[in-house]
């Protein structure tokens, strides 16, 4: 049965008891009242009459006066159309006819009396029949009325324990499926879809049962369907990272290693199952390779490992979703090959430009003595040819020297000859060196010191060789006619030498790359007359002096490269 219908028969088998419970109770009133008024009109009516005929019969002894004769003719009648009782008939007879006797009776006293004696004995038997009937009546309605309590009261009793089972028992019938669902549906969202509703009943709640288990049946299948896919797609992706031939470490966000593959678990000499799940810094602890992949901020890291060295450059990168950071990972990219070519490289570039700057300079010297007229007088033509050969064998010497500087930054052999020196030494020598090439373009230098500048602690050529480099880049950007600001001045602790043009200045977008080696913006002057070195070898010369060098551009109000140079002790 549906529980809307379970529903109508309780309500309905209740107001059905109520109104049975209201029928008797009117029943039995109905009963009562018609018991009393059976009383008042068979009996009470007939003592009224008899009680009328004695008053009127016992008003005097002799002859019957005609008021006497109506009243009791009229109660006669009365009581002869209200013959009730068994034997009262046959009283009531036996009275007309005493009655007629003593009607007719004449002047005989005697008779009168011993009639009148009769009559009433004959009216007190009426009487007491009826009174007799009276009381009983009355029992017996007394006894309906008992019995009418008695029976009210049970209905009533059944009706309240019924309504008071269905109080006690209809709210739980309801809530208690609905509580039972919502633990179900609670524990689902809990992602615990082994929950099944047991309510056996046919109607709507077994419906819902049904429903509900059919669903979670059905989550828990796709569930499981889900876990095989992401199982097989981890073993997949754990594959390929154990494949490769870079070391992969991945950290989750509390940097508790997560996974490492082959290659990294070489690297640092620790097997996966003492990796997996352990805290990164705690690992760094006990293993130096491992604290250098966490800490040192080294792009280049060299391994020992299988007997062999190998070159690896670390790339971290952090893994977010949803806008947060979940992790990192590690990559070690195993360079060795490429850093044996880049020392092979650097090794022909290093010998070359070092072989060539011996016949170079000796062009120069060359030229020197054709320009001399003792050699041989040479006509404006000649003179001209040769001025672009000077030309370029000193951009060719300037190249060269480039290069071997390089050559020896990227092979280690950089030697420095630190010493203290104070920064005007160094200005001075660089504005010196470039003053013809500012002249030339009618470029003005405008220097300016901090009071009171410190002695530096620096290699006074190489510092040199930088402030020229940043100089001529400045001369060389900026318009005809304008202005480079050098400015030395303290700062933090340090000394800070700025080169300030007022030029074309440089695309936000390739400042990063500026002091790459090779590189120049595209576009620019350089592109067809420079090496796109000299800002990698000034950064390699800065930082080996445990300097910073920098830059700040605005395109189209000019640049701003800047170096710091540690005080002298
Ligand atoms: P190059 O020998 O080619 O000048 P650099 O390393 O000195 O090489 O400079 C690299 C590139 O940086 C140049 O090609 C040029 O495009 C850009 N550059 C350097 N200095 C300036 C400057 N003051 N203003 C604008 N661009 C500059």
């Amino acid at each position: 049965m549906t529980i809307k219908n379970k529903l109508r028969a309780g309500f309905g088998f209740l107001f059905l008891l109520a109104i049975v419970c209201s029928g008797l109770s009117i029943y039995f009133l109905n009963r009562l009242s018609a018991d009393s008024s059976v009383i008042l009109k068979d009996n009470h009516e007939t003592i009224v009459y008899m009680r009328n005929i004695a008053v009127a019969i016992d008003q005097s002894n002799g002859q019957l006066n005609s008021d006497q004769v109506q009243a009791v003719e009229s109660n006669l009648v009365k009581q002869e159309h209200n013959i009730t009782e068994p034997g009262e008939q046959q009283a009531t007879d036996s009275l007309r006819s005493k009655y007629e006797q003593l009607k007719l009776l004449g002047g005989d006293l005697a008779k009168q009396a011993y009639l009148r004696t009769e009559l009433r004995a004959l009216l007190f038997r009426i009487m007491k029949l009826n009174m007799d009937a009276e009381e009983h009546k009355n029992a017996v309605a007394k006894a309906t009325a008992q019995s009418a309590t008695i029976l009210v009261a049970l209905i009533g009793s059944f009706l309240f324990l019924v309504a008071f089972t269905f109080i006690i028992n209809f709210p739980g019938y309801v809530a208690n499926p609905l509580r039972e669902l919502t633990e179900r549906i609670k524990e689902i969202s809990r992602r615990n879809y082994h929950q099944r509703l047991d309510f056996k009943s046919n109607d709507e709640f077994g419906e819902l049962a049904e429903a509900f288990n059919n669903m979670t049946f059905q989550l828990n299948e796709y569930e499981s369907s889900n876990l095989a896919n992401i199982m097989f797609e981890k073993r997949r992706i754990e594959t390929i990272i154990n494949s490769m031939r870079d070391g992969i470490i991945g950290l989750n966000e509390k940097s508790y290693i997560i996974f490492v593959n082959t290659v990294a678990c070489t690297l640092i000499g620790i097997p996966e199952e003492n990796l997996i799940g352990r805290y990164a810094p705690d690992v760094a602890l006990e293993n130096d390779l491992f604290r250098n992949l966490m800490v040192a901020d080294q792009k280049k890291i060299k391994i020992y490992a299988d007997n062999r060295e190998s070159y690896f450059s670390k790339q971290t990168q952090s893994v977010v979703s949803k806008d947060r950071v979940i992790g990192k990972v590690i990559i070690l990219n195993n360079i060795t090959e490429y850093q044996q070519l880049d020392e092979a490289k650097t090794n022909f570039i290093a010998t070359i430009s070092h072989e060539l700057k011996t016949p170079i300079s000796s062009i120069k010297m060359s030229l020197k003595l054709l320009e001399d007229e003792r050699v041989g007088k040479i006509n404006d033509e000649q003179k001209q040819l040769l001025g672009n050969i000077e030309d370029d064998s000193r951009r060719l010497l300037q190249i060269t020297g480039e290069l071997l500087d390089m050559a020896q930054v990227e092979t280690g052999k950089l030697n420095l000859n630190f010493g203290s020196t104070h920064p005007k030494n160094i200005v001075d020598y660089a504005v010196k060196a470039v003053k013809f090439t500012a002249d030339q373009r009618q470029v003005s230098i405008n220097v300016q010191y901090d009071d009171n500048l410190p002695q530096v602690y620096a290699d006074l050529d190489k510092t040199t060789w930088v402030l020229i480099n940043l100089l001529s880049n400045a001369i060389k950007y900026s318009h005809e006619k304008s202005t480079v600001d050098l400015t030395i001045k303290k700062v933090k602790g340090d000394v800070e030498f700025s080169v300030k043009d007022h030029g074309q200045g440089i695309e936000t977008k390739y400042l990063s790359r500026i002091f790459e080696r090779y590189f120049k913006v595209p576009g620019s002057k350089a592109e067809q007359t420079g090496t796109g070195l000299g800002l990698a070898i000034a950064k390699d010369f800065i930082e080996a002096q445990s300097g910073k060098i920098g830059v700040e551009s605005d395109l189209g109000e000019g640049s701003r490269f800047y170096f710091t140079l540690k005080k002298a002790a």
